[in-house]
């Protein structure tokens, strides 16, 4: 459910771990215009669905409309993942943990080494990656963003483990990051490119993008070229697909090689 949703991999992925699995099940991108939203969900059992992802716009209206949450959905107050438990609305926010378990598979024991990260951007995707770096333990989480209001607004979510900056203030905290992140939209085809100096980054420093448009961005490049490790965005996504294809139709699903490549092809237009 999303407006616009034509968009989303979601159909490709989850409908690929349908056929894998042999469920006869679908999974269908939906647009619903913000009015028609609560209704619709509201109405999702009635339908014949037995749940459903949310993306933008809505959010944090599903949020609002739902019967039970887990704790990163309380936290963040925005719910990606509906289910229905006794015929009850219950939501789950899934992107940290995907964040999570993508750095866990591109760098595995990487939190053993990162104290202190530095988070490009402070929207819906920044505050889940800032709540799942506190999660596992990183002790200092800095945001930097054009707006810093918005930046404090987050900050206002967290405790102060958290920190909110002006874009002018990378120079100083690049050097102490063992993890840099671009949460913002920046490098994204079609949109403007991130422009940073990485000089200053930390040696040794994972550098991470959750853009996955294109695969290797700017950022990534320059990163990995100055000898940094670096993890692409694309495996965020196909993680927090997990949690809700499994309660929907009660299988865990992989994300395999070969599910990756297949989603790499269909972003290229060759799928
Ligand atoms: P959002 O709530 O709209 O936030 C966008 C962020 O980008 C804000 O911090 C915004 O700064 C910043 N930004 C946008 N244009 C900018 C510009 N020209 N210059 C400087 N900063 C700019 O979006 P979101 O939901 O957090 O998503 C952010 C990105 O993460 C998107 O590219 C999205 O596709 C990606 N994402 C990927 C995954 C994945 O699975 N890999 C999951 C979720 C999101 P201001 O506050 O100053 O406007």
């Amino acid at each position: 459910m999303g407006w616009p949703a034509a968009q989303s991999r979601s159909p490709f992925i989850h409908g690929y771990w349908l056929k894998q699995l042999g469920i006869d099940g679908e999974y269908d991108a939906i647009e619903l215009p913000p009015v028609d939203f609560p209704t619709f969900v509201s109405s999702l059992e009635a339908n014949g669905f037995v749940g459903g992802n949310v993306t933008a716009p809505h959010k944090e209206a599903a949020f609002l409309l739902m019967e039970g949450c887990d704790a990163a959905a309380k936290r963040l107050q925005a719910v990606n993942t509906i289910w229905l438990r006794d015929g009850r609305l219950q939501g789950a926010n899934t992107d940290g943990a995907g964040f999570l378990a993508n750095l866990d598979e591109g760098a595995p024991g990487w939190d053993a080494t990162t104290r202190h990260a530095v988070v490009l951007g402070a929207g819906g995707a920044a505050r889940a990656v800032i709540g799942a770096l506190l999660d596992r333990g990183v002790g200092r989480v800095d945001i930097v963003n054009r707006t810093h209001a918005r930046a404090a607004e987050t900050t206002a979510l967290f405790d102060p483990r958290v920190g909110a900056h002006s874009w002018d203030a990378l120079p100083r905290l690049l050097p102490q990051a063992d993890l840099l992140c671009n949460a913002t939209s920046l490098g994204m085809a079609g949109k403007d490119e991130l422009e940073i100096d990485l000089m200053p980054l930390k040696a040794g420093a994972l550098v991470t993008d959750l853009v996955y448009v294109p695969l290797v961005t700017r950022l990534l490049a320059a990163a990995r070229q100055r000898g940094h490790p670096v993890v692409d965005g694309l495996g965020m996504l196909l993680h927090q697909a997990v949690p809700g294809f499994e309660r929907w139709f009660g299988i865990r699903p992989l994300v395999t090689p070969e599910l990756r490549a297949l989603v790499i092809q269909n972003l290229a237009g060759k799928g």
